[in-house]
């Protein structure tokens, strides 16, 4: 074969790639007309009995030179191709997405901007214990400026023969010292029952990662008035994150925080894999706020300053870390918390380097 008619091949190979690729394109503009169609008449753009029609079809007419499955797996793919054109379409349209809504929302507790552009932590135990632990926890989250409390009064841990947290004697504790000490307490809820009891006692409801998916607890919190903040599910999508975070929007509360809290992989070396890139990609996708809680996702002590520098500098809008007086000693979380020596460290490490922003 000549060099020539090998340039001529490749000529005439070049036209059909480029035929194809249109054809593939003006395939999928079609598509996406029939799925406004379809969504006008309220029906699902994914038809398996089209799908099965036109892949016989295929069947039908191929002459080879490849063989009828090869080629029905090329257009499976063409199928899924378009398919996915409304997927991202339909994600782009969720009320927590930038498309819907360009500029940052910002979330005002008790005074306090969260996601106004300055970086804040929110600090506390892991557990209300006693009104004395959780005093002595927020004199020290005083004494450095900070105006975010947190602490679990019912506790979703794993073994029920574990401490379940106080209830709402933990949160009465909260609020007692929300008013000793002029800061905003932020707790987890894990019933729907409770959000209204919640709103009595606390400035911020967290919903856990154990229960991202609690859509009944997603409905509750997203009627009631006080702000959100919702971790990201152990073995959550990005995308299921969202659409979480959707259902409180969509029920009416758009004060959410999200918080990226480690997702569960094959890695040993820390308790769960902080997904650092999630940060980014929350702040491109949404226009909430995002937190990066340091010691649920390394679950070590040794990695708490180096990941919260990694979170702030990455663009996240505060960090989220846990203190106790005596961590040997709490019952829950003990190998994570920080004393209040090295509680001080901690903020030694971020607030004079000039990684935070603000407190
Ligand atoms: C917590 O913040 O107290 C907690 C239990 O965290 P997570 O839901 O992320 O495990
Ligand atoms: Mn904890």
């Amino acid at each position: 074969m000549s060099d020539v008619t090998l340039e001529q091949l490749r000529v005439q190979i070049d036209k059909i790639d480029d035929q194809l690729l249109d054809l593939i394109n003006e395939r999928g503009l079609i598509v996406q007309k029939i799925s406004d169609l379809k969504k006008e008449k309220g029906v699902d753009p994914y038809d398996p009995v089209r799908e099965r029609a036109i892949l016989d079809k295929i069947a039908e007419r191929n002459n080879g030179p490849f063989d009828t499955g090869r080629v029905q797996h090329i257009f499976k793919e063409i199928l899924k191709t378009a398919l996915s054109l409304q997927e991202e379409d339909r994600r782009k349209a969720l009320l927590v997405s930038r498309k819907r809504k360009n500029e940052n929302t910002v979330v005002t507790i008790k005074g306090q901007r969260i996601g106004d552009g300055e970086q804040r932590l929110i600090a506390g135990p892991c557990s209300v214990e006693s009104y004395e632990q959780t005093a002595s926890v927020a004199q020290q989250v005083k004494n450095h400026g900070i105006k975010f409390l947190r602490g679990g009064a019912f506790k979703p841990r794993t073994s029920p023969y574990d401490f379940q947290g106080l209830g709402v004697e933990g949160l009465k504790i909260l609020k007692r010292i929300a008013d000793e000490y002029d800061l905003a307490v932020i707790s987890e809820i894990v019933s729907p029952h409770d959000i209204e009891l919640a709103e009595d006692y606390l400035d911020v409801i967290q919903i856990g990662a154990r229960n991202m998916q609690n859509f009944e607890l997603l409905k509750a919190a997203g009627q009631s008035k006080k702000p959100v903040l919702l971790k990201r599910g152990l073995s959550a999508t990005i995308d299921e994150f969202m659409k979480a975070a959707e259902y409180i929007l969509y029920s009416g509360n758009e004060n959410i925080i999200l918080c990226e809290r480690g997702i569960r992989t094959f890695e040993r070396a820390t308790r769960n894999t902080l997904d650092i890139s999630a940060v980014p990609i929350l702040k491109q996708e949404t226009h909430l706020p995002v937190f990066v809680d340091v010691t649920h996702s390394t679950g070590r002590r040794d990695l708490l300053i180096p990941t919260a520098k990694a979170a702030l500098a990455i663009g996240a809008d505060g960090v989220m870390v846990e203190v106790h007086p005596d961590p040997s000693i709490a019952l829950s979380d003990t190998e994570q918390q920080m004393d209040f020596a090295q509680f001080d460290e901690f903020i030694k490490a971020l607030k004079p380097s000039g990684i935070l922003t603000n407190a």
